[in-house]
């Protein structure tokens, strides 16, 4: 396997950052999650634009233009010759000192790893996901703002483990003041009364790609959506709940914290979305 690191395709048992890099001592850095689907990436300039302002959030200069970056990548996937690959695009502070002034960094380090794409088991698409909340809450957006897509995400994490501790694969982060914000890797909707229903990114969730690609789907099929603050009682009254991400792409939830979501299957709407987004995957992207 090649990886890409710091303008080199090296091998990946040669692809090492030192130990003083910010992005391992202190997770300073950002990074994307990108998806290709035979051989068209999916996206690819709205993730590498997502990159660029979060890495602007955190006053990372990314020494590559956004053209070049994405020549980086389509180099990476055409050198393991992927043509359904999950992509990690990392870009950390760099080498500095044990402290934490960012100055002492010198040049940013940039590493893209093309795997296969492991995803969730079959039968979670069909039968759907159970789910939890977690009790750990989403990052206040005055702190540390969800909507950048940092190498922080203890925060995240802590949920996971929240989630993993109920026995669920994924958890519902709510804001401090118990507003629905996300999933620990996943944007969350839900369908009421016929409507696609959304937090607001600025309550504390990632702008999500794949959000972004299900609230087009729905506007250019009729179906009517909003960006609404949600409250979990919304969330248990819902008739349909899905979660939204470039690994899980669209993944109904049937049950949330024990309670029964809907009919508890699979709704009409989600499976509707997930269809047109299968076709979505198969024409939007860039080719390699
Ligand atoms: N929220 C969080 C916290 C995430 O890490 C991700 C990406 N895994 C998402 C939402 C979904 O974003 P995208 O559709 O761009 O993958």
């Amino acid at each position: 396997m090649k990886i890409y690191l710091d303008g080199k395709l090296v091998e990946k048992h040669e692809a090492a950052v030192s130990v003083f890099d910010h992005g391992l001592l202190y997770g300073d850095g950002v990074f994307e999650g990108i998806r290709t689907y035979d051989s068209l990436v999916f996206r690819l300039k709205e993730h590498i634009d997502r990159l660029y302002k979060s890495a602007d959030a955190i006053q990372l200069k990314i020494p590559l233009t956004k053209m070049e970056m994405m020549e980086a990548v389509i180099m990476t996937l055409k050198a393991n010759r992927l043509t359904d690959a999950y992509i990690r695009l990392v870009v950390t502070r760099g080498v500095g000192d044990l402290g934490l002034d960012p100055r002492k960094c010198k040049r940013p380090t940039i590493f893209i790893i093309t795997d296969k794409i492991a995803l969730y088991p079959k039968e979670f698409y069909e039968k759907g996901l159970a789910i939890v909340t977690a009790t750990t809450k989403r990052n206040l957006p005055q702190a540390l703002d969800p909507r950048i897509k940092s190498l922080n995400y203890l925060n995240n994490i802590l949920a996971k483990i929240d989630a993993i501790e109920s026995g669920a694969e994924e958890a519902i982060m709510l804001t401090n003041d118990d507003y629905v914000a996300e999933c620990t890797g996943d944007n969350i909707f839900i369908v009421k009364d016929g409507e696609l229903l959304t937090p607001p990114p600025d309550v504390g969730a990632l702008e999500g790609i794949t959000r972004d690609a299900v609230i087009g789907i729905a506007r250019r099929n009729g179906i009517p959506f909003k960006e609404k603050m949600l409250r979990m009682e919304d969330v248990y009254a819902a008739d349909e709940v899905f979660l939204t991400g470039t690994a899980a792409e669209i993944i109904p939830v049937v049950a949330i914290d024990g309670r029964k979501i809907g009919a508890g299957e699979p709704g009409a709407i989600t499976l509707k979305l997930r269809n047109e987004f299968k076709k979505l995957t198969a024409t939007d992207g860039v080719r390699y």
